[in-house]
C-alpha cells in the first residue's frame, strides 16, 4: 500500500492499515512510497479526484507490486455518484481508498480511534474486491456495502465466512 494524499501521511494510521490488511489477507504487505501523485484524476469541475484514473495510474506506476491500494485524503467520485469512500478493480490489481469523508466530529482522539476503525475496514473491502468478492449480505461482513459511515460503524472488520472461503479460493488460483 502507498500514501497518495495531499497532505503529509500519518505514519500511526498507515502502520494500522498496514497490520490490519496483514493479518486479514495473511499475505505481506509493504508500506512503498510514492513520490507523485495521481493528479490527471482531478476534476475541476466537481472539485473532487476520479476514482478510475487513480486506478489506471496505481496499476502503471506499480507494475511490478501482485496488488496496490493507494489511500489518500482527497475527496473521491466514481461519474455516477456524488462520492465514493473508496474503489477497485473488481478481479483486478489496485484500489482506493479515502480518508476524506471518514473523519468523524467530535473530540480528536475519539475521532482518531474512529477514522482509523473505518479506514481499516474501508481499506480491506476495496483490497476483498481487487481479490473478486463483491458485497456481501451477512451481517457485521466487512464486504457489505457501505453507502455512508453509518453502515460502515455497523459492520465488522473482517470477512464473514463465506467471503473468507472465496478469498481463499483467489488466492489460491492466483489471482
Ligand atoms: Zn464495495
Ligand atoms: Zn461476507
Amino acid at each position: 500500500m502507498c500514501w497518495i494524499g495531499e497532505r503529509e501521511a500519518e505514519p500511526g494510521l498507515v502502520a494500522e492499515v498496514c497490520a490490519h490488511i496483514h493479518r486479514e489477507l495473511r499475505q505481506p504487505v509493504r508500506a512503498g512510497f510514492e513520490p507523485e501523485r495521481p493528479t490527471e484524476a482531478w476534476d475541476s469541475r466537481r472539485g473532487q479526484y476520479e476514482t478510475g484514473v487513480i486506478l489506471k495510474w496505481l496499476e502503471a506506476r506499480h507494475a511490478g507490486a501482485a496488488k496496490v491500494l493507494g489511500v489518500t485524503d482527497v475527496d473521491l467520485f466514481i461519474p455516477i455518484l456524488t462520492f465514493v469512500f473508496g474503489e477497485a478493480q473488481l478481479g483486478g490489481r489496485a484500489a482506493v481508498v479515502s480518508t476524506a469523508r471518514l473523519a468523524p466530529r467530535g473530540g480528536a482522539r475519539e475521532a482518531e480511534r474512529m477514522l482509523a476503525t473505518r479506514l481499516r475496514k474501508e481499506a480491506l473491502h476495496e483490497l476483498g474486491h481487487v481479490y473478486g468478492l463483491v458485497h456481501c449480505g451477512q451481517p457485521g461482513c466487512v464486504m457489505g456495502r457501505s453507502p455512508g459511515v453509518a453502515e460502515i460503524d455497523t459492520k465488522g472488520e473482517s470477512f464473514c465466512p463465506d467471503c473468507r472461503l472465496m478469498y481463499d479460493e483467489a488466492r489460491g488460483h492466483g489471482r
